[in-house]
């Protein structure tokens, strides 16, 4: 039997604001705990909350961002229920009317095609504090500094058919709330984590299987890694002849596998009500119109404009559109060299391996956009060839100069593409490897191609990198094969 994988999510945002959703306390993280609940966040007697209004506006950036309506009208409502990280005894959330409504992410796949992922809606809410359980013997800790941070929810549509789609969607999102800046994007303090609704069914069975959620994944790969054992889980559970329980999982990062936490609860379990504190949010369309004129350029228009106007491939134009950073540096290192090409592959090449090797964000790059950016345009102009290049990106890097001319001047590592000099050296080269020319002379003619390669090695060396390798190769063709 051939099974299909579905998978929706909730993708949970913390917004950037600086104070809470509905206080006037501090959301900066890593702070003293319970140095940053206030009594609003607390839910104490008399207190009452104020909407922050950036919490809306980000929600209302990141509903333009994927091309969704933004209702006129949406209503706070209060989720019931009892936890020690909850004092206040219910999470003001929406329920029934969420800011942001139907809209459509574009997925990239690995082959470089396109999916539009549709979302269901996206909808505001409070999180709740943190328990904690590592520092306390027997006990439970609890840290109210968390209590009140906005949230965005984001609840796609079950369209996702893999764990390869369900990662490209949640990096599609994080690439669309970093561009905007309404989040820091931050899986490993939680800025991003996720629950992931997965089912099976036979393939080309219309109807939907029973799901588990996966709650609380917090990392591009556990995405991934909890979905591949779930999927499993499920098909050789009904393959078995069993049942697929509704129900909420925990995936455990260490063993690699997903557990049962609780049996699915249902929404009236909650006794959602609209919250009698808040009064309904009404955006004028002015006021949208303002936010959407003021939009940056997202990553699916970028990408378009690398490929159209730069002429990038699909692949290019994905990768280095991919986090604004990366698209930012890129553009500078082009607009400098005046190659797009070029200045693609080298901020993918040897930019981003080093960065890679030194565990580095592109924004800590030791070599800057414009000393890259001078560096390519001294390939590009064939003042030095790419090995000699390679040498003066590693003297930047490592802070032996100050730009990429003054590298190549220190270091003499102009090209020489005088053909007199590289003849000499030519010369010297055949004079000083008669054992190898006798090799080449005997050769058959179609394994001499092969046997060229020593003498350029040579010649190379000679010139210590600095001659053209065309040249050279040519150049040394030429004079082999008068001598056979
Ligand atoms: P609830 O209100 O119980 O959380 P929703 O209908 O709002 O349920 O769906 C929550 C998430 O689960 C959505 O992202 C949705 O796409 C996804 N989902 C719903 N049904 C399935 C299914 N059969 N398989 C996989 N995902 C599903
Ligand atoms: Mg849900």
């Amino acid at each position: 039997m051939q099974w299909e994988t579905v998978i929706g999510l909730e993708v949970h945002v913390q917004l950037a604001t600086r104070s809470k959703i509905f206080s006037g306390a501090s959301t900066a993280f890593g702070a003293e705990p319970n140095s940053q609940a206030c009594a609003v966040d607390l839910g104490m007697p008399g207190v009452l909350p104020v909407l922050n209004e950036a919490a809306v506006a980000m929600a209302v950036q990141f509903g333009l961002g994927i091309h969704a309506e933004i209702p006129e009208v949406s209503v706070f409502d209060r989720k019931n229920y009892f936890y020690p990280d909850l004092p206040k005894g219910y999470q003001t959330s929406q329920m029934y009317h969420p800011i942001v409504g139907p809209g459509e992410v574009e997925i990239t796949l690995d082959d470089g095609s396109t999916k539009a992922i549709r979302v269901h809606h996206a909808h505001l809410e409070e999180d709740a504090g943190k328990s904690l359980h590592e520092d306390f013997h027997g006990m439970t800790g609890i840290d109210l500094n968390r209590a009140g941070t906005p949230l965005l929810e984001i609840v796609s549509e079950p369209d996702m058919r893999s764990a390869k789609e369900a990662a490209a969607y949640l990096k599609a999102i994080h690439s669309i709330v970093t561009y905007l800046g309404i989040s820091d994007g931050n899986m490993a303090e939680g800025s991003m984590r996720c629950d992931v609704n997965v089912s099976v069914r036979p393939k080309g069975q219309e109807a939907f299987g029973t799901r588990a959620e996966i709650k609380n994944v917090n990392s591009f790969r556990f995405v991934e890694r909890a979905i591949a054992f779930e999927v499993e889980r499920q098909i050789e559970l009904l393959e078995d002849g069993g049942e697929v329980v509704q129900e909420t999982r925990l995936f455990d990062p260490e063993r690699d596998e997903t557990r049962s936490m609780r049996t699915k609860e249902q929404a009236n379990d909650y006794r959602y009500f609209p919250c009698p504190d808040l009064l309904p949010v009404v955006l004028d369309r002015a006021y949208v119109d303002h936010l959407r004129d003021n939009l940056p350029e997202l990553p699916a228009d970028k990408r378009a404009r690398f490929q159209e106007a730069l002429g990038l491939s699909a692949y290019d134009a994905g990768v280095l559109s991919a986090s604004r950073d990366m698209a930012e540096f890129f553009e500078a290192v082009k607009d400098v060299c005046g190659d797009a090409k070029l200045a693609a592959n080298w901020v993918q090449g040897e930019l981003s391996g080093a960065l890679n090797r030194e565990g580095l964000p592109i924004q800590d790059s030791p070599v800057s956009a414009q000393q890259l950016g001078e560096l390519v345009a001294r390939v590009k102009d064939e003042t030095i060839n790419g090995k000699a290049a390679k040498q003066v990106f590693q003297a930047l890097w490592n802070g032996e100069g100050e730009s990429a001319d003054a590298v190549i001047e220190a270091k003499g590592l102009k090209q020489v593409t005088d053909t007199g000099a590289i003849e000499a050296m030519i010369d010297q080269v055949i004079a000083d490897s008669p054992a190898q020319v006798a090799q080449y002379r005997d050769a058959e003619p179609d394994k001499r191609g092969k046997m060229i390669g020593y003498f350029v090695g040579q010649v190379m060396k000679a010139s210590r990198g600095t001659a053209n390798p065309q040249q050279v190769n040519a150049l040394l063709k030429e004079k082999l094969d008068a001598l056979c």
